[in-house]
């Protein structure tokens, strides 16, 4: 590629700066400036080299600003890309992308009106314990898969920035959830029937704190999907059952297989407590089950920033597409729906 991208990054806080150190590793893009409505973030991009914009205006004046990438609480996405696309800029923006599906609504009708792309921060996509997954469904290395459970907790709460407001877009739906669900649509195919959730407020009234859904697909598969900021012991980030062998992922790819190897031999040592006695929950004999290493996928972060290159220049189809982060935005409002009402919700 020969064009050289310049990136104007919005809201230089800790997202906005993983992305400036990202960017560094990419060729043919770099980031030309920031703007930050703090002037202690502004004065951290000088510090690094980088020219601070006085004002967002500025930014979208720049004629040399191709990309914009809006890194700001969840609230100011909406208008920030609205505008930096009426102004000609393509735009990248962090996740959850708006406040509610009816502003993405927006955003993309104005994207498809301008022309320009429009790309949403769907990170996560590129992990690799999430890609190892995929590839043990997908190659069905369990047999057929009938449910994975994907699960993120934490013991530290909400964070006690805006994502405890309600009006900056807080709690862990938005947060943490569009990064499970999304990686749930993305791997599980066909039509997803129904939805049944409930919210945690352990640590506040205003947000969830975290959150547990029940997916149901019309293949019959069921997943849950849940986060947790009160979990003083985690649960394993993935748990996936095949008829023929379960499985468990760990962040960094840790964790293993075991699979049946001699479905015939059925013999079992029953397990005595002192109430009693049971030969179904007995545990298997060596001799019919194998215990596998699991087969790491490796991911690429940086071929997010690559793909948004070529899709501008017209020689890549983008990989975020802005209707699979629409499923995934009518998914977190049928959980909300269905907490609320405490009922299941038909999704598709
Ligand atoms: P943060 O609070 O650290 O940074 C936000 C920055 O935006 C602050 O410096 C703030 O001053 C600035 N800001 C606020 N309004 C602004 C405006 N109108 N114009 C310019 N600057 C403005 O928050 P963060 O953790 O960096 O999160 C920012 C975004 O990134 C959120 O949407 C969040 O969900 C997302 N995020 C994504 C990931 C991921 O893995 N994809 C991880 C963390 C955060």
């Amino acid at each position: 590629m020969d064009r050289q991208f310049n990136l104007a990054i919005v809201g230089l806080g800790g997202m906005g700066n993983w992305h400036r150190e990202t960017i560094a590793e990419i060729d043919n893009i770099s980031v030309c400036g920031a703007f930050d409505i703090k002037e202690e973030r502004q004065q951290f991009a000088r510090d690094k080299g980088l020219y601070a914009y006085g004002s967002f205006e500025e930014v979208l004046a720049d004629p040399k600003v191709d990309i914009v990438l809006c890194a700001t609480p969840n609230d100011q996405h909406h208008d920030i890309v609205v505008k930096a696309l009426r102004a000609g800029k393509n735009v990248v923006c962090e996740k959850p992308v708006a406040m509610s599906s009816v502003e993405l609504a927006d955003m993309i009708a104005v994207a498809k009106e301008t022309g320009k792309v429009f790309v949403v921060h769907q990170n996560r996509r590129w992990d690799e314990d999430f890609l190892t997954v995929k590839k043990i469904f997908e190659e069905k290395m369990l047999g057929e898969t009938f449910r994975i459970e994907s699960r993120v907790h934490g013991s530290r709460g909400i964070p006690g920035d805006w994502r405890q407001e309600k009006e900056h877009g807080g709690g862990m739906v938005l947060d943490w959830g569009v990064h499970l669900l999304d990686q749930i649509l993305l791997m599980v195919p066909g039509k997803l029937k129904k939805v049944y959730a409930s919210m945690s407020h352990v640590t506040n009234e205003i947000v969830d704190d975290g959150f547990t859904t029940e997916l149901a697909f019309e293949n019959g598969i069921r997943v849950l999907v849940e986060v947790g900021t009160s979990n003083f012991i985690n649960l394993p980030r993935w748990y996936v059952l095949g008829r023929d062998g379960t499985a468990v992922v760990e962040w960094g790819c840790k964790g293993k297989m075991v699979r049946i190897t001699d479905w015939s031999k059925n013999d079992a040592v029953p397990i005595r407590t002192a109430a009693g006695l049971t030969k179904t929950m007995a545990p298997r004999t060596e001799d019919t089950i194998h215990e596998d290493p699991l087969q790491p996928v490796n991911g690429d972060i940086h071929d997010f920033y690559k793909n948004v290159m070529a899709v501008i220049e017209g020689k890549a189809e983008q990989i975020v597409k802005p209707e699979q982060v629409m499923r995934v935005f009518k998914l977190m409002e049928a959980i909300f729906e269905s907490a609320e009402k405490q009922q299941v919700i038909d999704f598709e």
